[in-house]
């Protein structure tokens, strides 16, 4: 056994292989106990193929365990190519693998049962990501794949097989190589830019990655006076005239600007146009009331005589209400019914349509997901093998895929794992 290794299954195979050659070489190495890695690395290793995977930090799948508040939410039944930054034929070959249906079976079969939350969401029936991880790790150590942590691979050299070194000095030679480092997302839990680097040493293009599913700074600093605030809104991320990104539900107002989960889906697109120039968001606060506007007239007819703070009551946060007055610039004394025509319009206009200027993402780690990595013009979508380097496979959040909030992240990493894997037990 290497020096410094700490095997976590599996670990007969390994010495076997050790005895008779010194240096094994496997079918099949795998750079990142995640998700992906994870998945194919069972299903190598069900294939009776030898499986290594090298994981860097001290144990498998810390994003797997974080996820979903600790609850792990594995997959979407809504999971299909509209949910995600990616070509279609993609997210489709994947998909035609490892659909919706074939996540709960693939789950369930494991030994863990899923239940269905509110948007198609599915986790664990315990609630605990640990229920998804922990059979996964049983499972993978019982088909005899090999699962080393503490092992961070910082070189990759292809000669007839690959040779992969470690930060810790060791050497491992394999047949074929999978990346599955997932993305710099989150650095306390692993994000990493290294599986860019590995993959650029190899051949292939990055796109520099922006975050995803994060929240996001305001320059208007006012609306720290919302923090806390929770409301449903439909909110338009705007660059200029053009709509970049679109999406409805809850809104959290916070001390830096906003967040939650209807600005956490548009915050891939904005952080990306960020890169370019300003961004806005529109918030329509009133989205979901047909006939705003007779509502907020016969309001004005019953309780026009009401002072601006007064009128609201009933409608809207006082806090929101104190906030709009003041970016209305309207006086707070005077009764609604003595605006000007054009000020109660530019107020009732602003309730559906309040604009917000973005400042910048929040940081790294705070962005559950990355936008950008390697292109995925340069992967066969049908197996995830690499057009610039034969015998190497890309899998997962590496990859310049991200998907919506609500487990479409996890699919996508679970079925490429998935894919690559039939590939490779072909060979
Ligand atoms: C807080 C949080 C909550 C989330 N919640 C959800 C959710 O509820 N639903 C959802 O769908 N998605 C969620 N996501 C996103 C999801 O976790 C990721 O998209 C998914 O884990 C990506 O899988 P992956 O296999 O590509 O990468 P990862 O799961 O990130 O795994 C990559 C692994 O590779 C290892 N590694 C990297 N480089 C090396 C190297 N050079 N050598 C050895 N090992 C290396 C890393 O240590 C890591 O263990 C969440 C993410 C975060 C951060």
């Amino acid at each position: 056994m290497p020096k410094g290794v700490k095997p976590c299954g599996g670990q007969d195979i390994l010495l076997k292989f050790i005895i008779m050659t010194n240096l094994p070489i496997y079918d099949v190495a795998i750079v990142g106990a995640g998700a992906s890695g994870l998945v194919c690395a069972l299903e190598c290793a069900r294939a009776k193929k030898s499986v290594l995977v090298l994981e860097k930090d001290v144990q498998p799948g810390r994003k797997i365990l974080a996820s979903g508040n600790g609850r792990c939410n594995i997959t979407n039944r809504f999971a299909a190519p509209d949910y995600y930054h990616a070509p279609q034929e993609l997210i489709q070959a994947a998909f035609k693998n490892f659909p919706f249906e074939k996540a709960l079976s693939y789950f369930e079969q494991l030994g863990i049962p899923l239940r269905e939350e509110e948007n198609g969401r599915i986790f664990p029936a315990t609630g605990k990501s640990t229920s998804v991880l922990e059979p996964l790790k049983l499972a993978i150590q019982e088909a005899g794949a090999v699962l080393l942590t503490g092992q961070e691979v910082n070189r990759i050299q292809k000669k007839n097989h690959f040779t992969l070194h470690t930060a810790q000095g060791e050497t491992f030679l394999s047949r074929r190589v999978v990346l599955a480092c997932g993305s710099c997302a989150y650095p306390q839990l692993t994000g990493t830019q290294s599986g860019y680097q590995l993959a650029k040493n190899l051949g292939h293009h990055i796109i520099p990655p922006t975050p995803a599913l994060c929240a996001l700074n305001l320059k208007e600093k006012a609306v720290a006076r919302l923090q806390g605030i929770r409301l449903q809104a439909a909110v338009t991320a705007r660059q200029g005239q053009e709509i970049i990104s679109q999406s409805q539900g809850e809104v959290l107002f916070t001390n830096y600007g906003i967040s939650g989960p209807a600005v956490i889906n548009v915050s891939a697109d904005v952080c990306q146009a960020l890169t370019h120039g300003p961004v806005q968001l529109d918030l329509n606060l009133f989205a979901n009331t047909p006939h705003f506007n007779n509502l907020m007239q016969t309001r004005r007819e019953t309780w026009g005589h009401r002072r601006a703070k007064d009128f609201f009551a009933g409608l809207l946060h006082e806090n929101i209400a104190n906030l709009l007055i003041d970016f209305a610039g309207i006086r707070k004394n005077i009764p609604v019914q003595d605006w000007t025509p054009g000020t109660w319009q530019n107020v009732v206009n602003t309730l559906q349509k309040w604009t917000f200027n973005v400042l910048s993402a929040r940081p790294w780690a705070e962005a559950m997901a990355a936008r950008g990595g390697v292109n995925t013009r340069e992967i066969n979508y049908n197996t995830f093998e690499s057009v610039k380097c034969p015998g190497l496979f890309i899998t997962g959040e590496l990859l310049d895929v991200d998907g919506r909030s609500g487990g479409f992240n996890l699919h996508f990493a679970w079925s490429s794992g998935f894919t690559a894997a039939r590939k490779l037990s072909e060979d």
